[in-house]
């Protein structure tokens, strides 16, 4: 059987939910963009353009005569800084409030525009004092506080890239990302707030310098104000150099295509690629993007995206996108159970949050913890739940949908990487019929599709590859240092890679997919992921999602095993709903629920009953740990977990022969 019919359709799903008649009679974007897009998609981007202030308008809009080497508006210039703040101030929105910190001990402070133009402007003159110059790389590693949006916008500003690194990573992880970039300065902190306590950041960095010779400076915040080892020749405290700088600063148009950021991809499947983003496209597709999924109204709306400033989410959706479109948002520093299980619940009712965007892990963990949690809690403000990180089961979906969004709101699940730089795939809350688990629609302008293993289109129907047929805005422009690496790994595989021809290259975004009979796409995870049982692929996703629609079960994670008998087999590995107990029989009837959901070859071998799954600091399971697990093997790489102790305690909860 091909992969083309065995991928498709296992799982059913016949729920659908019409936006609500309120919010798709104001919304932001209606079924129009798509026509207009589909008309002229070069015309559609450079009219999105022009959301942005342009110092130079761009009369370009895509260079693709050297593919797939992109770019976007080439001859335009802008500075990414002055479209996220100055300009507010400049409109007269001085005195809104940009961010809503709240710190995860419970303090708080709120930065207008007017003060955040100042912030930036000091660290920006504080950048170039310490000598940080135009076409420089800047590593960032901080806590989730506003110097970590200050300390972006300031490299923005004076066009030094960024290059954020997970707070939290060790210093081997954090010196090989540096070395990387040749950064020439790091902004770090002394400490954070995490779990109850300050955790120290500094002494990774301290470490990590030893062997980053192109470091010349170690720039400081205070923010625990523990004890900090100190080293005179290189260490700057962040108060005290931006407390004696102007807060005057005229930002300097760059090129479309100067450098932005550097970011890492969080390493899920492998060594992490340095994936660039340049200016103009970027921060374009940045804008239209959170202006259109989350219909965002900056007057009234206020927005709050949980992810972490180290991830992609954190770059596109807490800093660039919202900030160039004059958003309130809150940011939160710690965790949701400190220091109790409501603490988001909380936080939105605090803010009135309107729009809140999170991932399915955070989700899943909240139905593990109970109904009655979030119920306790006001939260009729809401009224868009955004979901990104990793494929939504569909029942963790109708869980948001219930629990959080009151049975009201839309949801929108948005597809896309760091290497895409912002959303691709996502309903429009005003526009579309929303289906449970499915991320349905590429945005307007952006084109992608489903292929089988040839590289041939499949109906409606059909699974395969997801792959994107047409450059993007913000698409990535290579692999930092190494085309070669950018070519084989997202061009080679579907693209012709010979021809010039504009349609020949197709990127391959490394994701299986499936488009149902409406047309819709489903993702299925990693292609790594997808698991080849007795001549049948089976995805991870799909058995996932049937365990998670158990009522017992609050998160699952598949895996093949090698088998003798069958390839591989399905072994899974399941987090239980509060109250349930593991026994024999639950076991039994798990896998009797899998089997009457999607057929008997989906039914797994081996189910585990755990109290945690291995994941990045992004939230996504890592399953080639457990991978090693099932196949009895010693654990690989483990250095981009979260939590480095969550294998231990999961071997530790297994009988010792598998
Ligand atoms: P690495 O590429 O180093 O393994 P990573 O892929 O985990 O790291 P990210 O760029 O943060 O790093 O994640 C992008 C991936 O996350 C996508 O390729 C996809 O697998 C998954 N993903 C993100 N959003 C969604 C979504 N809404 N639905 C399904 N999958 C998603
Ligand atoms: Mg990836």
């Amino acid at each position: 059987m091909s992969s083309n019919e065995s991928l498709a359709n296992l799982l059913k799903e016949e729920r659908r939910f019409a936006p609500p008649a309120e919010l798709a009679a104001a919304a932001n974007v209606t079924a129009e963009a798509y026509a207009e897009a589909k008309e002229d998609r070069l015309a559609f981007w450079a009219k999105q353009a022009r959301r942005l202030s342009w110092a130079t308008e761009p009369t370009e809009t895509l260079d693709w005569s050297n593919p797939p080497f992109a770019k976007w508006f080439a001859d335009g210039e802008l500075n990414v800084a002055y479209n996220c703040v100055d300009r507010h101030v400049e409109a007269g929105h001085g005195d809104r409030v940009a961010i809503h910190f709240e710190g995860e001990p419970g303090d708080s402070r709120a930065i207008t525009y007017a003060e955040l133009k100042d912030e930036v402007s000091k660290a920006a003159n504080a950048l170039t004092e310490l000598g940080v110059q135009k076409g420089d790389r800047v590593a960032v590693y901080l806590p989730m506080i506003p110097e970590a949006a200050v300390a972006m916008l300031a490299c923005a500003r004076i066009g030094a890239a960024h290059s954020v690194v997970f707070g939290g990573f060790s210093a081997e992880a954090v010196a090989s990302r540096v070395q990387d970039a040749d950064a020439k300065l790091i902004i770090t902190a002394d400490g954070g707030y995490r779990r109850g306590k300050p955790t120290a950041l500094k002494p990774a960095i301290d470490e990590a310098v030893l062997s980053c010779p192109t470091v010349e400076h170690v720039l400081v915040v205070r923010r625990t104000g523990q004890d900090t080892a100190w080293d005179d020749s290189k260490d700057v405290w962040w108060h005290e150099i931006t407390d004696r700088q102007s807060t005057e600063h005229t930002p300097q148009p760059m090129n479309a295509e100067h450098p932005l950021f550097i970011l890492y991809t969080s390493g899920t499947t492998g060594k992490p690629k340095g994936i660039l983003h340049t200016t103009g496209g970027y921060l374009t597709q940045a804008s239209y993007t959170h202006h259109a999924v989350f219909d965002l109204k900056p007057e009234t709306d206020v927005y709050w995206c949980t992810a972490d400033i180290g991830w992609v989410t954190g770059h596109s959706y807490i800093v660039y996108g919202p900030l160039a479109n004059g958003a309130t948002q809150v940011m939160y520093e710690g965790t949701p159970d400190t220091p109790h299980q409501g603490r988001f619940w909380e936080i939105i009712q605090k803010y009135g949050v309107t729009l809140l965007y999170t991932a399915p892990t955070a989700i899943r963990t909240f139905m593990k913890w109970g109904d009655d949690i979030p119920a306790k809690f006001d939260l009729s403000s809401l009224r868009i739940l955004g979901s990104v990180g990793e494929p939504i089961n569909p029942e963790a979906w109708m869980w948001y949908r219930e629990h959080i969004g009151g049975d009201r709101t839309p949801i929108v699940d948005t597809w896309w990487q760091t290497e895409t730089g912002a959303m691709m795939i996502s309903p429009l809350p005003g526009v579309t019929a929303a289906k449970p688990g499915s991320a349905q629609t590429p945005l307007p302008g952006i084109a992608a599709t489903v292929v089988d293993d040839e590289g041939h289109e499949v109906p409606n129907g059909g699974g395969g590859y997801l792959i994107l047929t047409e450059p993007w805005p913000s698409m990535l422009r290579t692999i930092w240092g190494d085309d070669q690496r950018y070519l084989d790994t997202y061009w080679s595989r579907f693209g012709a890679g010979h021809d010039a021809a504009e349609t020949d290259w197709r990127y391959f975004a490394g994701d299986g997919a499936k488009k149902d009979e409406d047309g819709d796409l489903w993702l299925l995870g990693r292609v790594d992921d997808v698991m080849l049982v007795s001549g049948h692929n089976i995805s991870t996703t799909e058995v996932e999602s049937a365990l998670v629609s158990h009522p017992k079960v609050a998160e699952a994670a598949v895996v093949g095993a090698t088998d003798a008998t069958t390839g591989q087999a399905i072994a899974a590995f399941v987090i239980l709903r509060g109250t349930a107990h593991d026994d024999a029989e639950l076991v039994t009837d798990l896998r009797n629920h899998v089997a009457k959901v999607l057929g008997p070859i989906a039914k797994p071998k081996m189910i585990k009953v755990v109290s945690e799954l291995p994941k990045t600091r992004s939230g996504k399971i890592m399953r080639r740990l457990l991978r090693d697990i099932a196949e009895g093997r010693a654990v690989g790489d483990t250095t981009t977990l979260a939590d480095s102790t969550v294998m231990d305690l999961i071997q530790s909860q297994l009988p010792a022969a598998g």
